[in-house]
């Protein structure tokens, strides 16, 4: 039985004081549904990880980071490491959002390297995929989808995939106010768990968390989490909106 678990990426939005104040009212408004029956994260900016996890120090609700670096340590300027997150206490990392991707032109390579270094770090990644409109257009989802997972998941095993969330974000959905139909979204987690199940056999495919992400609202939340192959929502503009995000916690519970 999947857990089910909604996460919040604020991406590059609030600051100090409106970001407490967002996981205040988020841990205040939760306190049934997380930790029992929903797992619940929210990822700030980098620079307010350690004033969201002291807001969020007695509820049940997780913190993660939006990106982190391959390397444990060094000379790497501007970059943070999986330890650094763990200090400030993190439990996961996003892996490959599609803005990384796409804006910052991370590669999957390089993906797969910051996945496997979280896992080794001790952070449960939760790796991105999706495809660009172009790519739906000309029939190519499933040929994204396997390239990113293969090559983001490439060299892990067993025991390590067992840390890893898995996120399916279509690139036209995310912050567009356009979201994949449940049909849509549900026709490409049955193929991403299928391929999980070729990669790692049934038993991983049946146990890990597949999400759905782009322009989740409170009101297509519960439609999408009826689908049998979602197992939960990562939430961008959404979860800014502490009753909206409040309300899509609640569709998932
Ligand atoms: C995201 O940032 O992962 C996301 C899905 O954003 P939005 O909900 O705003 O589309």
């Amino acid at each position: 039985m999947r857990k089910p678990f909604v996460a919040g990426n604020w991406k590059m939005n609030t600051d100090s004081q409106t970001g407490v104040q967002l996981a205040e009212r988020i841990a205040a408004g939760s306190v049934e549904a997380a930790g029992r029956t929903v797992t619940v994260a929210v990822c700030p900016p980098f620079v307010y990880l350690q004033a969201v996890t002291r807001a969020l120090a007695s509820s049940s609700i997780a913190v993660g980071a939006q990106d982190m670096y391959s390397e444990p340590d060094g000379a790497f300027t501007g970059e943070i490491s999986s330890s650094m997150l763990k200090d400030v206490g993190c439990t996961y990392c996003l892996c490959g959002h599609s803005e990384r991707r796409h804006v910052i032109g991370e590669t999957d390579e390089l993906i797969n390297k910051k996945v496997t270094a979280a896992i080794n770090g001790g952070l449960l990644p939760i790796l991105c995929v999706g495809e660009l409109l172009s790519e739906r257009e000309a029939s190519r989802t499933n040929d994204v989808v396997t390239r990113q997972l293969e090559e983001g998941l490439a060299a892990l095993g067993d025991e390590k995939l067992s840390a890893v969330t898995i996120a399916y974000e279509p690139v036209w959905a995310i912050g567009t106010g356009i979201t994949a139909t449940p049909d849509q979204a549900q026709e490409v987690h049955d193929f991403i768990r299928k391929l999980i199940g070729r990669m790692y056999g049934d038993q991983l495919a049946a146990e890990i968390r597949i999400l759905y992400g782009g322009s989740v609202k409170p009101g297509n939340a519960a439609e999408l989490m009826g689908c049998e192959d979602i197992d939960g929502l990562l939430v961008g503009g959404a979860s800014l909106k502490g009753d909206d995000f409040l309300a899509i916690i609640q569709a998932a519970v």
